[in-house]
Parts: C-alpha cells; sequence; structure tokens
C-alpha cells in the first residue's frame, strides 16, 4: 500500500509490532479546517497498551545490537521518505489543525532534518578511557541506550516534535512509544508507515492512540518504560513529572514559554520587523517560542510600529490550503477561546488596538494575563522601554524561560544582552533560531532536557563505567 492510500482509510487506531489496532471504542475525529468529521479514531484498551510496552521491549533488545552505522542508514532513509512525501504531510496537517501547507511543507523539512541529523549522531556516540591513579587498572566509560523510551506530543507541530523524540531514540539504540495529541493521530500514524516503509523493525516505534489519561498512567508508571520525552502545557508536565517518579524515569519536559522580544535602538529596523512576524506569525503564533511580549526602545517605537503595521497590511490571510496564504486563521478552539480570554481582559486593562488581525496593542501593563500567559496566537503587544537595563530586566520577568529575541547591530550590546537573558535559546537577529543542528530546550518553568544538535542524543543514552582491574 502507498502513503496515499494510507491516508485515506477511515478508521484510525494505534499501532503496535506492525499491526493497526482497530478493534477499539470509536470516536469521530473532527477537523477545525472543515468543522466536520473527517476520519474515526479507534481507542486502545489499556491490556493493549500493556502489550505495546512489551512489544517495545522486544524490540530494544534486538535494535540496541544493531551497529550504529546500519542504525543511521534507516533514520537516513526514513528522512528522504518524509521529504518525498512533504506535500501529503502539509495535506493532513492542514486538515489536523490549520496550518498553512507551506508552513506544513517547512515542517516537513524540520522533521527530515532531525532524522538526518540523527544519523550522524548515531555513528558519534563515543566513550572515553579515563587515566587511573592506579597502574594496574583501565577505566572506560560507554555510552548504552537507555531502554524503552516513551513520547507524548502536541497538536502544534504533529511531526516536527515527534520527529525530535523519535529520530534521538532509535539513533541512540534505543525503542519508542508515542502518543500523539488527540487532534493529529493521522500525522504520527503516516511516520509509522514510513518507519515500516525505511526498513524498521516492528515494535520499534509504536503509536498509541487513545484516551490520554490511561495512556499516560501506563506509560509513566511501567517499570520498562525508562525515559519519557513530553511536550505539552506546564500543568500536564508537572503531573507526568509527579508519576514519573516512582519508577524514576529520566525525563525531558518541552513545556510552554512567554518569549520576550528586544528591540534596541540602533536595530536594522525592517530585519527587526521580518525577524519579529517569523517568529510572531508561524503556526498563526500557535507556538511554544512565539514572541508574546515585544519590548521596543522608546526612541524608535513610532518608526518601529509605522512599519509593523505596513508589513502586516501586505500579508495575504486565509485558507491554509492555498499555498499562497501567509497565514491560516486560528482554528484550535483552545485558542480560540484563549485569544478572545486574553484579548477582553487586556482591552478592560486599558491596553489600546491599534491595528487587529493581526491584531497589535499598546498601552500594555504587567498585570495583562498577556504580559504572564502565553497567549498562542497573532497577537502583538508592544511595549516601550528607555535604558538597556530596563529593558532585560522586564524580559527577564517571568517564571517562563524557553526563547527570547535580541534585535541590535551592536556587537557590545548583543554580546551583553545574551549574556544576562535567562532563556534558554536565543535569537539574535534571527527570529527562527530552532534548528536539528542545535540544541534547543527551556529552563525554570519551560521545562528541562534539550533536543536536537551535539548534546540531544545524550538525553536517551546513559554512561557506563568499566573498571577493568
Ligand atoms: P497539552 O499539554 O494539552 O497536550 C500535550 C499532550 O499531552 C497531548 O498528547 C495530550 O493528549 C497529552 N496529555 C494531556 N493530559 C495528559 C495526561 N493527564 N496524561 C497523559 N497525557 C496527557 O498541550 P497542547 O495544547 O497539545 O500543546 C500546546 C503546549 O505545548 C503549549 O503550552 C506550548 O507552548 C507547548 N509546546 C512546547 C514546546 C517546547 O519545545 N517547549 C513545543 C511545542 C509546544
Amino acid at each position: 500500500m502507498s502513503l496515499e492510500a494510507f491516508v485515506q482509510k477511515q478508521i484510525l487506531g494505534s499501532y503496535v509490532g506492525g499491526e493497526h489496532l482497530l478493534h477499539g471504542e470509536e470516536s469521530p475525529l473532527v477537523s477545525p479546517l472543515t468543522g466536520r468529521p473527517w476520519r474515526s479514531v479507534s481507542a486502545i484498551t489499556q491490556d493493549q497498551v500493556q502489550r505495546a510496552i512489551t512489544s517495545s521491549e522486544e524490540a530494544y533488545h534486538s535494535w540496541k545490537k544493531v551497529p550504529a552505522p546500519e542504525r543511521a542508514t534507516y533514520l537516513r532513509k526514513m528522512g528522504d521518505l518524509i521529504l518525498e512525501h512533504k506535500a501529503l504531510f502539509a495535506n493532513t496537517m492542514a486538515h489536523e489543525m490549520g496550518k498553512t501547507v507551506r508552513e506544513g511543507e517547512g515542517e516537513a523539512h524540520y522533521a527530515a532534518g532531525y532524522f538526518h541529523w540523527f544519523a550522524g549522531e548515531a555513528e558519534r556516540i563515543y566513550g572515553q578511557t579515563i587515566p587511573s591513579q592506579y597502574p594496574h587498572k583501565t577505566l572506560l566509560v560507554q555510552k548504552d541506550p537507555i531502554g524503552v523510551c516513551a513520547a507524548i506530543t502536541p497538536w502544534n507541530f504533529p511531526i516536527g516534535i515527534p520527529a525530535r523524540k523519535i529520530a534521538p531514540a532509535l539513533a541512540a539504540g534505543c525503542s519508542i512509544l508515542c502518543k500523539p495529541s488527540p487532534e493529529c493521530p493521522l500525522s504520527m500514524l503516516m511516520l509509522a508507515f514510513l518507519a515500516e516503509e525505511a526498513g524498521l523493525p516492528p515494535g520499534l516505534f509504536n503509536v498509541l492512540i487513545g484516551d490520554e489519561i490511561i495512556i499516560g498512567q501506563a506509560l509513566t508508571t511501567s517499570p520498562k518504560v525508562r525515559k519519557l520525552s513530553f511536550t505539552g502545557i506546564c500543568e500536564v508536565g508537572r503531573l507526568l513529572y509527579r508519576q514519573s517518579a516512582e519508577t524514576l524515569k529520566k525525563l525531558t519536559l518541552e513545556l510552554g514559554g512567554h518569549a520576550p522580544t528586544l528591540i534596541f535602538d540602533d536595530a536594522d529596523l525592517d530585519k527587526a520587523v521580518e525577524g519579529l512576524l517569523q517568529g510572531k506569525l508561524r503556526n498563526s503564533g500557535q507556538t511554544c517560542v512565539s514572541p508574546n511580549r515585544v519590548y521596543v526602545q522608546r526612541s524608535i517605537q513610532e518608526t518601529f510600529t509605522e512599519r509593523l503595521i505596513e508589513r502586516l497590511k501586505a500579508l495575504s490571510i486565509g485558507d491554509p490550503l492555498d499555498p499562497k496564504t501567509d497565514l491560516s486563521e486560528v482554528l484550535h478552539p483552545t485558542s480560540v477561546e484563549k485569544i478572545k480570554i486574553h484579548l477582553e481582559d487586556a482591552l478592560s486593562k486599558g491596553a489600546e488596538e491599534i491595528y487587529s488581525h493581526p491584531t497589535v496593542l499598546t498601552n500594555i501593563t504587567k498585570e495583562m494575563l498577556i504580559c504572564q500567559e502565553e497567549t498562542f496566537g497573532p497577537v502583538i503587544p508592544l511595549i516601550p522601554f528607555d535604558r538597556d537595563e530596563e529593558g532585560i530586566a522586564l524580559a527577564n520577568d517571568s517564571p517562563y524561560g524557553l526563547a527570547a529575541y535580541v534585535f541590535t547591530e551592536s556587537l557590545q550590546r548583543a554580546r551583553v544582552v545574551s549574556q544576562e537573558l535567562h532563556y534558554g535559546v536565543i535569537g539574535l537577529n534571527d527570529g527562527v533560531p530552532s534548528t536539528p543542528q542545535a540544541p534547543f530546550g527551556g529552563m525554570r518553568d519551560s521545562g528541562f532536557g534539550r533536543v536536537g544538535g551535539p548534546s540531544g542524543i545524550e538525553e536517551y543514552l546513559v554512561e557506563k563505567f568499566i573498571s577493568i582491574g
């Protein structure tokens, strides 16, 4: 069967040990694009989740013995297959969560990039020999795969975020059980279909579709699962952290953010507007690294605002299936509701809407929800600042610590500000810093652990020290 034929399947069920489980309790999957049910979802049972964990364990014991260069070949093939089918992925994601097809194809490149990057990293899992204080001893350190891994992923990047977890796990020699968001099961199943086509053995990458509480409980409490990588909201991250405590799992938590953007008076304003909008409008503002607070140095505020609005007027907003669309309407019901609440709250507390669709607000105060919680939508609050130290303090005034952006042409300012910001990712004159080749992740309430980059594979490895006497 081709992937084109596979995506036509009307009932979507879990994929475990190379088999699709299609006889569970069925519920409709509604497309936010059309507002109508477009597939049915068959839920996995508690027993089947346990069987899936066993299947992953069996697959892990064989896979860890496969030589790294061979594992790399499968991963490279998987990346190539994602690229080959990027248009199909883009179309599916547009139906699942309303992303524009242009961005969906970009996400396919991003996802493929993780498979290609970690194919290389699989071959670079080096150990160490360490000189001993005793002449008769040799000290070796080797890095072993951590074991069976689990991934729980959100709806905003249906293949990009799973790829950041699946690729390093497989590269390290682990197996992985993935629970997609309820909105996006088909994208995840498409990845599993391509994994099979790439020649990866059954059971190595299992997909669990169904009740999040049942699946979450089983994955976090199973002693067989040694690692959980979660991406989603902070509250759920904390809950899964607590649930995983009993079995002492290694965790990666990629949680929410509240990214500040600092635009200094010496910034190249065209670059700053472009960078801000690249970050802000990607996925219609529904990203964890979306600029939520935009601090503009007072002396350039007027000019910057004029250029920003000029640029917003040129955007093409509308149908996500049209490749010319820059920005699709926000379709996810939670995002729609949150944006409404944030706007009403800001306007009731004195904010002024100076442009709408996408919305630009001024007269912002710290008490507004928009300054405290991620809005997850195309809303740009502009806040003036005077001295550099004030701007840095405002930017750092948040419990979150995922991404921050800085626009300046001064090397000295760039150096000082990047040092002072308490964020895991800094975009310096760059609105889209996330890339497979670099470590990405948060601090404080935005979680811990890194995806991508030279350290990304470490999350799926465990050091073993062998002392030879
Ligand atoms: P969410 O936390 O509601 O859901 C994420 C996943 O967790 C889904 O698969 C969901 O079914 C599952 N889940 C929810 N409750 C669960 C439970 N009790 N047990 C087990 N699983 C459970 O998040 P969302 O709305 O899908 O995603 C948006 C959030 O993700 C935003 O806060 C965004 O900032 C964050 N995010 C962070 C990053 C990052 O890199 N830090 C990247 C993308 C998104």
